[in-house]
């Protein structure tokens, strides 16, 4: 049957499996019991499924291959793309051998673009659909359902399954398989660049003795405003907390991503690759675990030109 001739996915007749409960899967995973949706989740760590479970509801699936069988439609939110592969297609346990023809999959982690169009055509072969539909908000807008989804794949599968997505956040449809992952990537460069740019101009300003938290007071109210002034500085850096969630390893994966992109559509992209070289060091000096706001106390304490 054609996709567009399938009815549109409801609380009533679609199974939702969930891969990956972690920091964004978790509250994610949660909005959907919430509405309505009957959910099971897999994730290898199995205190957090534990802990899904009682705290939400839903069911714990004990295999990938199981989570498949019981899923119309299986959502990924992992740390990358290859990840998001082995899950699907990965040797032993994986989600074909469980899941049914017409059954779909949306990868929702940060996966590298082309990755998700090389995956597209692999599961395509087995009958099953896939959609990208990456989310930017960061945990605060995972717990709020709040989160901007980006979606990229077919538009009828898109439309068919835009209620699953529904209760995560606003669906913004950006075009074909794999559009969604590279709008994400590009939108963490943006992002990456304006936390480093204002941790530079935060450490600047200390040197010529004024207050950190005033600059940022004052940037808020002017043009150089960003995310990570209005979002990370007050709340995460500046108070020594360094704690939003987000680890810097993935930060400089979306980041590497994003030149990668770059790289296939010929463009320089000159301050994305010394962006990329500053998380890449900091990455090495903190480790990919940290949260990414600690990429501002890296500028910070590598900060004599001299060290570099
Ligand atoms: P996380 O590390 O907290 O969660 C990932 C989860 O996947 C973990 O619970 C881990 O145990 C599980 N996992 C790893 N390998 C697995 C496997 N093979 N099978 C099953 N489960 C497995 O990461 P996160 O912060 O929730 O991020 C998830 C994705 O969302 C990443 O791609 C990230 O780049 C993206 N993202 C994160 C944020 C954020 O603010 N944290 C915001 C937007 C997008």
């Amino acid at each position: 049957m054609a996709v567009n001739s399938r009815p549109a996915a409801s609380p009533g007749s679609t199974r939702i499996g969930f891969v990956g409960i972690g920091n964004m899967g978790q509250p994610m995973a949660g909005h959907l019991i919430k509405a309505g949706w009957k959910v099971s989740v897999y994730d290898t760590a199995p205190e957090k499924t534990r802990a899904f479970v009682d705290a939400n509801g839903g069911e714990i699936a004990s295999s990938i291959k199981e989570l498949g069988q019981n899923s119309d439609v299986v959502i990924t939110m992992l740390p990358d793309g290859k990840i998001v592969r082995h899950v699907a297609l990965g040797a032993d346990d994986n989600l074909v051998q469980g899941m049914r023809k017409g059954a779909a999959i949306i990868d929702m982690s940060s996966s590298a673009p082309v990755g998700t169009r090389e995956l597209g055509a692999a599961l395509a072969a087995h009958g099953i659909d896939l959609l990208d539909a990456p989310v930017s908000g960061g945990v605060k807008g995972a717990v709020a359902g709040t989160l901007a989804i980006m979606v990229g794949g077919d538009p009828a599968l898109a439309e068919r399954l835009d209620a699953v997505l529904a209760p995560i956040g606003r669906r913004f449809y950006i075009g074909a398989l794999g559009a969604g992952h590279a709008a994400k990537v590009l939108n963490n460069y943006v992002s990456a660049a304006g936390l480093v740019a204002a941790a530079e101009a935060v450490l600047v300003a200390q040197r010529f003795g004024i207050d950190s938290q005033k600059l940022i007071d004052v940037i808020n109210a002017s043009t150089g405003r960003n995310n990570s002034t209005e979002n990370k500085f007050a709340q995460f850096i500046l108070n020594g907390k360094f704690n939003s969630g987000f680890a810097l390893g993935l930060m400089a994966k979306d980041l590497a991503l994003a030149m990668e992109v770059a790289d296939a559509c010929d463009v320089p992209a000159e301050l994305g690759r010394a962006c990329l070289e500053l998380w890449k060091q900091a990455e090495k000096a903190v480790g990919g675990a940290a949260d990414h706001t600690e990429v501002a106390r890296y500028v910070n304490e590598h900060s004599s030109r001299s060290e570099r």
